[in-house]
């Protein structure tokens, strides 16, 4: 079952897919994403060219002697807060060699990530991520810089870049290219309101556990429709809420 928009969806894909996609990430501590791009499919991504990830240390746009970047919080009260002018140092340079489609901060407090919104922004071309850390950013650079807030979950980490890294495999997956065969994206979880069906593969007998027989009768129609029955009641009794 392919999303209705698919048609659409993919036709700015295969646009893209000649562009190619660019993703900056500003952070204080880029060491902590390096591992997540640098294996499997995000890897690959890479290096087919369809994205481009670009992780900058906001350290080189810091001034002064000091190099600082953060500071204590005007009022008083625990914890620090990144200061606005090496962010702003750095968005406005990346800003004078792209257009950018999204400046998005990654916060406990924007909106919820999903997978709408993960398949909208495989279709922009480059856009900057900003990672928090301590008690966040300056407000100014959200009410000046930031177009786009977005959360991964109503929990609190320590720092933007885990997050960054989980919006941008859950982004970069869908571009064309990167998955072997290029519609298992769309019969994932998500697409459609629907959950996955469950999956199986060799041996189709463990002791005495056998693998559905339809799945193994090689009559695709059938297992289409016994596919599309298992997500509608998978999705039923797990997450209802997607279905209304
Ligand atoms: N004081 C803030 C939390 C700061 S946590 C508050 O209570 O809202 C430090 C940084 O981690 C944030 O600036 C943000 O970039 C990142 N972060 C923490 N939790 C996150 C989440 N659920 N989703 C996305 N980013 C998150």
């Amino acid at each position: 079952m392919l999303p209705k928009c698919y048609s659409l969806h993919r036709a700015i894909q295969i646009i893209h897919l000649s562009l190619g996609m660019h993703i900056d990430i500003i952070s204080l501590v880029p060491e902590l994403m390096q591992s997540a791009f640098a294996h499997s499919i995000m890897k690959r991504a890479q290096a087919s060219k369809v994205v481009e990830v670009n992780l900058i240390h906001l350290r080189e746009y810091a001034s002064g002697k000091q190099k600082q970047l953060d500071d204590y919080a005007f009022g008083g009260g625990a914890g620090m807060v990144m200061m606005i002018e090496p962010i702003a140092a750095c968005i406005n340079d990346l800003k004078s060699k792209r257009n950018y489609d999204e400046i998005i901060y990654m916060s406990p407090d924007g909106e919820l990530l999903n997978q709408k919104m993960c398949n909208q922004l495989s279709l922009m071309t480059n856009i900057i991520i900003l990672c928090g850390h301590y008690k966040g950013v300056d407000e100014r650079v959200r009410e000046h810089f930031i177009t786009r807030e977005i959360s991964i979950g109503d929990y609190v980490l320590s720092g933007g870049e885990l997050a960054a890294a989980v919006l941008s495999d859950a982004v970069i997956r869908l571009l064309p290219g990167v998955l072997n065969d290029e519609t298992s994206a769309l019969s994932d979880s998500f697409q459609d309101n629907l959950l996955a069906p469950p999956v199986y593969t060799r041996p189709a007998m463990y002791q005495e556990w056998a693998v559905p027989e339809v799945l193994l009768s090689g009559h695709s129609a059938n297992i289409d429709k016994w596919r599309h029955e298992q997500s509608l009641q998978r999705t039923q009794k797990r997450r209802p809420d997607l279905l209304k």
